[in-house]
């Protein structure tokens, strides 16, 4: 058998291993059982709001939740490798996923290009959870191609009026405010008449129709827009700034990400789980050396991510853009995320099926579960995580720009 490369860490310094022992012993005190059940079994990409807005609760009243803000918005003024810490070691205390929508997409965008009173009115709603935001930008005739989107606003006096329709817009239906891009003017360049608007979904107008994924389950939406008015105070940045504001969303979006960490807390959860899943001829799966193999190559490979994914975030806490790199970033963790939950299907994938067999067609009688949560939730997981090489910007295009910026193609 392979030996296993989970304990290797990057070295940090006796300061930050002190802060890492601070977050393991909060996590071990604060961090509920059920909540680390309910992410163990969560089949989707995001955390449903039941799991996600009591963890941010919790994060919100030890004051740990701005991790990713800046101080002067209440940020905790950790350091790269702190928040990097932070992030590893809640995926591998089985921590649910935060509403990241608010949190780490629009929170940045508001300190960045807000107005005083959008901060002050909209910052403290995302934090303490009453907002729920979802992202508006693609449409069905504008994903890689955004700048195509028809979604148009019109002023009316103290107001826009919006019309049109918004695609795969994820947990639309728990959210109750939509970040959106739409065009304010047709007559100039397509990026040029794009804006950025904050829109109260509790309003006549907004329809939100579900979408089932590949796998059955509801995350993401189509979402229309007829007749909806907002505010010009709920305008952000100036008109016609939405391209450049969406450019700086996205990059912050997969720069600020880190995909590592939970890929090595579920490759560590795949060794222990395959340990004790017997083989065709009675062994531990572990001890095939294929599998063995397979498990280590990922693991490496994971490991190796979260260089660059430090490095990512070292440059956006310098306030550089960390550019095409991210594009790299977002490249390698989408591959990796599917072949780990590839070889998650291999491990559980019979007592997958076999839990479905078990399941009567009719009446109430099921048989007790005997296979874990993680085996239930394996191939609907591989199913939706397709997805992680499509959304925030597919990996045909994320090749591309590297092959621009980088290659000089
Ligand atoms: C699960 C999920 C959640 C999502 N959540 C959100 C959300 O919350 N909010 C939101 O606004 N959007 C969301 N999206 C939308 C996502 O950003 C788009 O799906 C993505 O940008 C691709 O756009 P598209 O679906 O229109 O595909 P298209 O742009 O039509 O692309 C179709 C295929 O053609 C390829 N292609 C297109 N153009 C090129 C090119 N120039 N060169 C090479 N290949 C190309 C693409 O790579 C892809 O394989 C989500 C998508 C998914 C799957």
């Amino acid at each position: 058998m392979l030996a296993s490369v989970a304990s290797v860490e990057f070295d940090v310094s006796p300061e930050d291993q002190a802060f890492r022992e601070t977050v393991r012993e909060f996590l071990r005190v604060s961090l509920p059982e059920g909540l680390r059940e309910g992410s163990r079994a969560t089949p989707t990409v995001f955390a449903e709001p039941d799991l996600s807005r009591v963890w941010q609760r919790i994060l919100h009243e030890k004051g740990w939740l701005t991790y990713n803000w800046p101080v002067e918005f209440g940020g905790t003024g950790w350091s790269p490798t702190q928040r990097y810490i932070f992030e590893k070691e809640c995926a591998l205390a089985d921590a649910p996923g935060l509403p990241v929508l608010g949190l780490k997409l629009l929170a940045p965008v508001l300190c960045a290009y807000g107005t005083r009173e959008q901060q002050e009115f909209y910052l403290p709603k995302i934090l303490s959870g009453e907002h729920y935001w979802c992202q508006g930008f693609s449409e069905s005739s504008a994903g890689s191609d955004l700048a195509n989107l028809r979604t148009r606003a019109v002023r009316d006096g103290d107001e826009y009026v919006l019309d049109g329709s918004k695609l795969w817009t994820t947990h639309a239906h728990f959210a109750d405010h939509i970040f959106c891009l739409a065009r304010t003017d047709s007559s100039v360049k397509a990026q040029r008449g794009i804006s950025f608007f904050l829109v109260d979904m509790r309003q006549p107008g907004v329809r939100v129709r579900p979408i089932r994924t590949l796998a059955g389950d509801h995350e993401v939406n189509e979402v229309f827009l007829d007749n909806v008015r907002v505010p010009v105070s709920d305008l952000v940045g100036a008109e016609g700034q939405g391209w450049s504001i969406a450019k700086f969303l996205l990059e912050n979006e997969r720069g600020g990400s880190c995909h590592a960490p939970r890929l090595l807390a579920d490759i560590a959860r795949l060794r222990t789980e395959a340990a004790g899943e017997p083989a065709g001829d009675g062994t531990a799966l572990i001890d095939d050396p294929v599998f063995a193999a397979q498990l280590a190559r990922l693991e490496l490979e994971a490991q190796a991510l979260e260089i660059p994914e430090l490095r990512n975030l070292e440059q956006l806490g310098l306030g550089e853009r960390p550019g095409p790199q991210s594009s790299i970033v977002k490249l390698v963790a989408s591959d990796l995320r599917r072949q780990v939950d590839a070889l998650a299907v291999s491990v559980f994938g019979y007592a997958g099926i076999q839990l479905e067999l078990q399941r009567p067609l009719y009446g109430n009688s099921a048989p007790e579960p005997v296979y874990s949560k993680s085996a239930q939730v394996a191939m609907p997981r591989y199913l939706n995580s397709q997805a992680w090489a499509i959304f925030g910007g597919s990996n045909e295009i994320q090749r591309s720009i590297i092959a621009k910026t980088v290659l000089m193609l």
